[in-house]
């Protein structure tokens, strides 16, 4: 305080006593409250457990670890406002709402995740790729203008629309950030050393613990470096740089541990998330670098909405009721076989007169199969005859009913 009293004398600088707040940074969960009083001016300081600074929420206990949902929870309020903006509008642009999304929803829930997002780069399992908070509301979003249910394949579900995990984007804003402070002398160097030290003295919890660690799980850091490394010098730390390239190579390398798609056989796969994801991969997608043939197709949402579905796994096809044994999803008129895709596309007696028609019969080439079938180039036909094909199949169930 009396540092605090000398600065402001020598830079001519009031501090209004009444609206300033103070709160000490109590050990991690520890549930300790500092009460003791702080004065300034002789007028006391009034005491706070949490607060919000620059939108980021810090708790005296839990320091910045609830910072992400709080503002999950202002950027789901925006997208709420976003699709009934973009209903009211007929916006039905895929790409033009992902545009949207992008910059009015992802720049709220992704809001300073250099700071709070480092608890969210380990990539051991699944969920923790994508259980942060703003990829949980990305997700969110994807499915409601796709209309897929809470089932289909996250990995899948973000491969459609040619995106990856957000933790990537989250590591690179705290790479640039880390590379950034130490680039230059000032405050922001010293802020994150004196960070580090805390590091060097065995905190495991804070900033600089959490992100070196993902460094050296990803193999940015190696074995012997990371034993070593709480007991460098603080000069090592300073030239310490990060490559973010090789940031972003090493985490979709890892993704491909957690979703293999060079793997033999489904059977392989070690989940049924695993095994959506390699029927997915294996008929629906093609590469990383081209677009997929029905968003460049400028078709209509609703036939968009049918076709992503349908790949996704979303679809009333028997194969897709997880509610009951697989060798119960029987197909309703063929009794003894699935109602898989393959059935439904190229099998099922019941859809020949779609497919001999003459508004399709020229998709359905002799040679086809589920992966060139669905990469053809006439996606508006392909979605038309797909919409018919369920509809055909409502119908016909219905009438089984009525009959039965
Ligand atoms: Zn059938």
């Amino acid at each position: 305080m009396k540092a605090l009293s000398t600065f402001c004398d020598d830079t001519c600088m009031i501090v209004n006593v009444p609206k300033t707040k103070y709160s000490t940074f109590m050990p991690w969960r520890s549930h300790l409250v500092n009460h003791e009083p702080v004065f300034f001016n002789n007028m006391e300081v009034e005491n706070v457990q949490e607060f919000t600074y620059l939108g980021t929420l810090m708790n005296q206990n839990t320091w910045l670890r609830d910072s992400g949902e709080v503002l999950f929870l202002k950027a789901r309020g925006v997208l709420g406002g976003l699709l009934k903006k973009a209903g009211q509008l007929h916006i039905e642009n895929l790409n033009i709402l992902g545009r949207l999304f992008e910059s009015l929803v992802n720049s709220v829930s992704m809001y300073n995740c250099q700071v709070w997002g480092v608890r969210f780069l380990s990539c051991d399992t699944i969920d923790k790729v994508l259980n942060n908070p703003p990829q949980t509301l990305h997700l969110q979003f994807l499915r409601t203008i796709s209309g897929c249910n809470a089932k289909v394949c996250r990995m899948s579900l973000l491969k459609e629309f040619k995106q990856e995990p957000l933790q990537i984007k989250i590591a690179l804003a705290c790479t640039k950030f880390w590379n950034n402070s130490l680039k230059h002398d000032g405050i922001a160097r010293d802020t994150l050393l004196s960070d580090v030290s805390l590091f060097c003295n065995g905190n495991k919890k804070n900033w600089a613990a959490r992100f070196l660690e993902s460094m050296y799980k990803l193999d940015i850091i190696n074995y012997e470096d990371w034993m070593r490394i709480r007991d460098r010098d603080i000069h090592y730390f300073k030239t310490l740089f990060f490559d973010e390239n090789l940031i972003r190579y090493k985490y979709l390398d890892r993704y491909e541990h957690l979703w293999p798609t060079s793997i033999q056989g489904w059977v392989s796969a070690h989940s049924r998330s695993g095994t959506s994801f390699l029927k997915h991969h294996t008929w629906f997608y093609v590469s990383d670098l081209i677009q997929h043939k029905h968003f460049q197709a400028n078709l209509s949402q609703h036939y968009m909405r049918c076709l992503i579905r349908f790949r996704l796994g979303s679809s009333c096809l028997g194969v897709n009721d997880h509610s009951i044994p697989k060798d119960r999803r029987s197909c309703p008129f063929c009794s003894h076989l699935l109602e898989d895709e393959e059935h439904f596309i190229f099998h099922c007696p019941m859809y020949s007169n779609i497919r001999n028609s003459e508004n399709f019969s020229h998709l359905w080439e002799p040679e086809h199969d589920m992966r060139s079938f669905f990469n053809q180039q006439d996606q508006a036909s392909l979605a038309c005859a797909i919409l018919r094909m369920f509809k055909h199949r409502r119908t016909s169930v219905q009438h089984l009913l009525v009959d039965n």
